[in-house]
């Protein structure tokens, strides 16, 4: 997968290089929002310098943050890919997610990128963890390695439809660090293809930090 994936990563680049000096990127779902102060400084979501959430429960991350807003073209490449296995959107997503990379992260020196587990029997359902897809990408672009430091040790009901608190109870104790990674001392940034809460952010950035992590991060396509 990763070998296939790097190498249609560099043939997708280089393809929308060429194509995008003839065609902006277009959408009939409306132009790419990037998701764009003000936001919260901690998880960015719209509004206040630091958002009531934030102020009531500092998250155990350092920051959030999103390339672009959950909608229009970047909302249906990122459904295509989870509910209808469209892996073909996969570069183009990397590609979205390294915009962010470029604005927030690319000044820290990673020990790696963690992509947010999901739960075995849905990833075997699903065929990949898109998470960990488009965190490959932009590894191997960044030469930044991707370890698969937490896993998910319970099925979680959907959290999409949830209310922020109903959100967290739904993934208290989901997941677990992996026993073959050791975080301590390592800076690390989590993956994921969208925000909504942050309480998914929340429950791994915990993991990490509590086992020892130095600097926790965290870091998606888009926010919804
Ligand atoms: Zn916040």
């Amino acid at each position: 997968m990763d070998r296939l994936w790097t190498a249609a990563a560099g043939a997708g680049r280089l393809a929308e290089d060429l194509l995008g000096l003839v065609f902006p990127p277009r959408s009939e779902e409306g132009p790419l929002r990037e998701h764009l102060p003000p936001f919260c400084r901690r998880c960015s979501a719209p509004g206040a310098l630091l958002c009531p959430r934030c102020r009531e429960s500092p998250p155990p991350f350092l920051w959030a943050r999103a390339s672009y807003r959950y909608s229009g073209a970047v909302k249906e490449a990122v459904l295509g890919l989870k509910y209808k296995r469209q892996i073909d959107r996969v570069p183009w997503l990397a590609d979205l997610l390294e915009t962010g990379f470029r604005t927030y992260a690319a000044s820290i020196r990673w020990d790696a990128l963690v992509p947010v587990p999901l739960h075995p029997v849905r990833e075997r359902s699903r065929g990949f963890n898109q998470a960990e897809e488009i965190a490959r990408v932009l590894g191997n672009r960044q030469g930044i390695p991707v370890r698969k430091a937490l896993r998910r040790i319970r099925p979680t009901s959907a959290q999409a439809g949830l209310p922020g608190i109903e959100r967290a109870r739904n993934l208290a104790g989901a997941f677990q660090p992996q026993r073959n990674f050791d975080p301590v001392g390592k800076h690390l940034l989590l993956i994921d293809d969208v925000i909504t809460t942050g309480a998914t952010a929340r429950e791994c950035a915990a993991r990490l930090w509590e086992n020892g992590a130095g600097t926790v991060c965290v870091l998606t396509v888009a926010r919804s």
